[in-house]
């Protein structure tokens, strides 16, 4: 395997950052996963137009143009002869001795990393899976795509626990954010889909940008709203959704089962949409 580490292709077992970079003292940075699919990156320009905001919103300079990035990309890709696979990039504040304020004069590191395999077996999403609720207590700006991804790790350490897919997070109000590592949706007694509006509290999928597309295509109706965990957990259909997981069925939430505890005609039919989407438009 291959890495990309500073300007630099070098062998996976080889790749190294400095102890100072500011990536590992302070998670001082931020991170993009771009599925691959029969060897394309998909939702390319989304991909990159997230990352580019995030480093804005953080004030960390582009380390290089976005076609730079992406040829860079691409041929990490490549030496990986990844076919179906994810790319993880990875950009920090850079390498400077320990001190909080942002250093002068620093060039931020980039890391890209390639692995094989993308989505999950077939078999569980057609069984669909199952979530725990865990409390939300992240920042304030959760639509940042950063590495300081703490809070999301134990929640998901919880879900893997409780032999649970995602662990679906909730506010001190009892409305839903999203999932540890996806989006989260629900789809009402009378078919529309819901999910949370972009803001600060979640971070905008790609996917879910993409959902909401294709859902539009099929003339479903799409409600941009917050939900509370009552209403999900009695909702005709429940999914998540992620560059990894695309669309995925959820069949139960913590004790209560959704539905029928199959997955659901609407999420099952979005799903195959996504697969359309991802055979037909996943390039160049
Ligand atoms: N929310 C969170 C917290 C995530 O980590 C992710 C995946 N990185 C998502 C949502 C889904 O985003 P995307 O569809 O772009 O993968």
């Amino acid at each position: 395997r291959i890495a990309y580490v500073n300007g630099q292709y070098v062998l996976h077992r080889d790749a190294a950052v400095h102890i100072e970079d500011r990536g590992y003292q302070f998670s001082d940075g931020i991170y993009e996963v771009t599925a691959i699919y029969k060897g394309r990156p998909v939702d390319n320009d989304g991909h990159w137009d997230r990352l580019e905001r995030s480093l804005r919103e953080l004030r960390i300079d582009m380390p290089m143009t976005r076609g730079g990035l992406d040829l860079v990309a691409r041929e990490v890709v490549r030496r990986n002869r990844v076919r179906n696979g994810i790319i993880y990039i990875q950009i920090t504040r850079g390498v400077s001795p320990r001190n909080h304020p942002f250093p002068k004069d620093t060039p931020p590191s980039i890391v890209m990393t390639a692995r094989h395999g993308l989505g999950s077996k077939p078999e569980v999403a057609a069984k669909g899976v199952s979530l725990i609720s865990h409390p939300d207590i992240r920042w304030g700006r959760r639509d940042i795509k950063t590495v300081s991804l703490l809070p999301n790790v134990l929640a998901k350490q919880a879900a893997y626990e409780q032999h649970a897919y995602e662990a679906i997070l909730v506010g001190p109000d009892g409305m839903v954010s999203e999932c540890s590592s996806s989006n989260a949706w629900i789809v009402t007694k009378d078919g529309a889909l819901v999910t949370r509006p972009l803001s600060n509290d979640i971070l905008g999928g790609i996917t879910r940008k993409r959902l909401i597309d294709l859902a539009d295509a099929e003339g479903l109706r799409v409600e941009e709203r917050s939900f509370s965990l009552d209403e999900a957990k009695a909702a005709r259909e429940v999914f998540v959704s992620s560059t990894s997981s695309f669309a995925m069925p959820v069949v139960r939430i913590d004790d209560s089962v959704i539905g029928n505890g199959h997955p659901g005609s609407i999420v099952t039919n979005l799903r195959a949409r996504y697969f359309d989407f991802l055979e037909s438009a996943s390039g160049p």
